[in-house]
């Protein structure tokens, strides 16, 4: 899903890319040759005539900007993208054919390279894959924030070989993100949700201990009530996880869990709001309206925010009032605010608040491993490419 559909901007984002190359510290790119590594893995469908078409075009729109401006310079650009998960190079249902076309009607004349993902030297990080992708090239640019996470041969070999520098797009994403990862206006205010503790408990740990408010919703809190000794009824519950959540809340003070929540009878489907004990037979899917006022004053107080994960089952309208009220509050401040992941944004976007919420990043899993681990494989490579100069 997309992350909102506003057009993405000319202009150089500012500060806080300390040590990462720059489109700017390039060399000399008339008539040079450049290898651009995009994300354009757009939403495909295929047409009654089986024809593939583009059903959302955001990402490739997004990464304008960078070849507007390698064009600019005289470059003769090739992109690079993986799309969709082939079987193997047969495998033409992912081939990137639309998706160079759509780039030519938006007047981009570029090479486009097959999908990365057709060569498993991709994913294995194959030297002699890294050496074909740089042959006859002069220079690398990264502009693929959203698989800067993965140590696949094109994200993070070609800064071995060639003068190499970030697109405007990552540009953009680590100005917004590095303010909340190094030096968060206090209280920082983080709020996590979505329906998997396992998914992100290795996040909470991380983010528990530099957050000063860490506010739990989502799935995820039900295995947090069943640590505390609650009944849980039919919530989703990651029985071993439950050590874990055991452990962080003993460990970390900043934790807040909600204090209602809204469930869902097994029987005929009514909704209902309960404490934290829910009784057999029913289901919690939403954080309850008590819980709503406290996240939302929290937020309102905050000195920065990052936000990744639907407070409930956002899907589905009765279940949306938790995960619109955490947006809604995000809308109504106007401090550095951050908001991550693939179903969080295509939230944001259903409450018509794209634009309005601070940055929300083009990276999933990208994003959540940043703030888990400060860095990525992907800014890694760049920062220490023996060939750039910044
Ligand atoms: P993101 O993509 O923003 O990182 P996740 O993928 O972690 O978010 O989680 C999103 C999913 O979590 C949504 O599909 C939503 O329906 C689900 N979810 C949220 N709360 C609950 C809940 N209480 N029970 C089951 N699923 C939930
Ligand atoms: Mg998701």
């Amino acid at each position: 899903m997309s992350a909102g559909s506003a057009e993405v901007a000319d202009e150089a984002p500012t500060a806080g890319n300390k040590g990462l190359p720059l489109l700017e510290d390039l060399p000399e790119l008339a008539g040079r040759r450049v290898l651009v590594r995009l994300d354009l893995n757009v939403p495909l469908f295929e047409r009654p005539d089986g024809e593939t078409v583009i059903s959302d075009d955001f990402r490739i729109r997004a990464t304008l900007p960078t070849l507007r401006y390698l064009r600019m310079q005289g470059s003769d650009v090739t992109v690079a993208t993986h799309l969709g998960r082939p079987d193997g190079p047969g495998d033409r249902r992912y081939s990137v054919a639309p998706v160079a076309e759509r780039l030519r009607e938006l007047g981009q004349d570029v090479r486009v390279l097959e999908n990365l993902r057709y060569s498993p030297g991709e994913a294995a990080n194959s030297p002699e894959f890294v050496k074909d992708l740089v042959r006859d090239q002069d220079c690398y640019v990264d502009d693929a924030f959203g698989v800067m996470h993965r140590r696949h041969a094109s994200v993070v070999g070609p800064p071995g070989f060639l003068p190499s520098a970030a697109g405007r797009l990552v540009e953009r994403e680590m100005a917004a993100m590095s303010v909340l990862l190094h030096h968060p206006p206090r209280p920082f205010v983080v709020v996590i949700g979505g329906a998997k503790v396992a998914d992100k408990i290795s996040l909470l740990r991380s983010l528990g201990a530099r957050a000063d408010k860490l506010l739990v919703g989502g799935g995820m809190a039900f295995t947090f009530f069943a640590a505390l000794g609650h009944t849980t009824g039919g919530s989703i519950v990651d029985l071993p996880r439950l050590g874990e959540c055991r452990a962080l809340l003993a460990d970390c003070p900043s934790l807040v869990l909600p204090m209602d929540v809204l469930a869902e009878s097994d029987s005929d489907s009514e909704a209902r709001t309960f404490g934290r004990d829910i009784p057999d037979g029913w289901r919690g899917l939403d954080i309850g309206p008590e819980t709503r006022e406290i996240f939302c004053e929290e937020i309102s107080a905050a000195g920065s925010i990052l936000w990744n994960g639907p407070m409930g089952v956002f899907e589905d309208d009765r279940f949306a009032e938790g995960t619109r009220a955490v947006a809604s509050a995000l809308a109504r401040v106007n401090v550095p605010r951050v908001v991550g992941g693939g179903d969080s944004a295509a939230a944001v976007d259903t409450f018509g608040l794209s634009g309005q919420v601070g940055h929300v990043s083009t990276g999933g899993g990208a994003t959540l491993e940043l703030f888990e681990f400060g860095d990525l494989p992907g800014l890694a490579a760049l920062r220490e490419s023996p060939f750039s100069r910044h």
